[in-house]
């Protein structure tokens, strides 16, 4: 049996990694300011990361949702700590659109209503209900899941406020935009997106799969404006690899039995990966270090030419140019043999890990400037 082939791959087989590099069967070795979609958020193959992991190998063959596994509620107490959010309650899944459909649901079950605000550019995931609020026509099911869903355009403070009414069940929204563009919410639109659901009754979920978990400097993007949002989703940076994904529910809602569920979700070696991710963040201020590391490569871009405008906030960076940055990216992975992403066609998007060095920003904005001069 083949792969079905819908992922353009790279010619490269990556066979081993510490921290931000990998190397690949042939023994070269890369910078990766990547992490597989914002996945690597304390470093590949951290001491304690593995440590934690291959203690919990054993327990596998017990998980199940019907009995007691300690290590949940270690992740949720230390989760709830290292975030600020130790009053909400954690429903464990295992991703990011997974989460996502389960805040909608979570949302629908509290006030009864069907209609979802979403925003241009929107990335939620590709689940029926993630799909529907995302606006991105080319990965919208033929099946019309989205007949309840309006798309305003982002950060649009006067939109918001004509729009949402007492029909509206949720505002969904990225605290920055990921695949839509590296597009930071201003704390205006927080702000207004907090008091106008309050108003209404409309549930506020901030959808942080890829802004969230340290990446932006604080431990969530939207923290920068003060505002709490009744729902927060969270996946990649949560397990550094480790498929995990998470809602974070406010005190308002009340659980019940057999109102959300999953086979995976909380399984022990998702936990464990969760759980060595926080010591980590926490034992080596790498939200501090987001923040330092940002600044500085924010600071430096600036010197380079031709770059059209920089985005984000942390380690989660945007660098648009005028032009399409296909040869860019491929100049810089296979000449200087640094990963990098992109959103859009004109956007090179940098989402490494959280520990990133000093000396990997510097070879980074060497290989860039002598890539856009070339
Ligand atoms: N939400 C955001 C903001 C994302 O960037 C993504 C994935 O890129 C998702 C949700 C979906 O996450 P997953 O691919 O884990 O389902």
């Amino acid at each position: 049996m083949n792969l079905f082939n819908v992922y353009p791959l790279y010619d490269i087989t990556p066979v081993k990694a510490q921290g931000s590099k990998l190397w690949d069967k042939n023994g070269v070795e890369y910078l990766d300011l990547y992490g597989g979609h914002a996945v690597i958020s304390i470093g590949h193959s951290h001491p304690h990361y593995v440590q934690k992991l291959t203690e919990q190998l054993s327990n596998l063959g017990f998980y199940s949702n019907s009995v007691n596994i300690p290590i949940q509620q270690e992740l949720a107490t230390k989760l709830g700590e290292l975030s600020g959010y130790d009053d909400y309650e954690l429903f464990l899944c295992n991703s990011g659109a997974e989460a996502n459909e389960n805040a909608l649901k979570l949302a629908s079950f509290f006030n009864g209503r069907k209609k979802v605000i979403a925003f241009s550019k929107a990335f939620h995931g590709r689940t029926a209900g993630a799909v529907a609020v995302t606006d991105n026509k080319a990965i919208i099911a033929p099946i019309n899941y989205d007949e309840h869903v309006t798309f305003l355009p982002f950060n649009d403070v006067e939109a918001l406020k004509e729009n949402i009414t007492e029909e509206v069940c949720a505002v969904i929204v990225e605290g920055i935009q990921g695949v839509g563009g590296i597009n930071v919410c201003s704390d205006e639109f927080l702000k207004t997106a907090r008091e106008m659901c309050d108003k209404t009754g409309a549930i506020l979920i901030l959808d942080s799969v890829q802004c969230g978990y340290g990446r932006s400097g604080k431990f969530f993007s939207h923290d920068f404006s003060g505002i709490r949002p009744d729902i927060m989703t969270t996946a990649k940076g949560m397990g550094n690899g480790f498929p995990i994904g998470g809602v974070l529910i406010s005190p308002k809602f009340k659980a019940k039995f057999g109102m959300l569920g999953t086979t995976f979700g909380g399984n022990h070696l998702a936990c464990a990966a969760a759980v060595a991710v926080l010591d980590v963040m926490k034992e080596e201020n790498l939200m501090e270090n987001a923040i330092k590391k940002g600044e500085y490569l924010f600071e430096n871009l600036k010197q380079i030419e031709g770059i059209k405008e920089l985005r984000g906030r942390g380690l989660m960076i945007g660098i648009e140019f005028e032009k399409p940055v296909d040869t860019i990216r491929d100049t810089l992975l296979f000449e200087h043999k640094i990963f990098c992403g992109y959103a859009g066609k004109n956007t090179l998007r940098l989402l490494p890990s959280l520990a990133l060095g000093q000396a990997e920003c510097d070879r980074f904005l060497e290989a860039l400037a002598q890539t856009v001069k070339a």
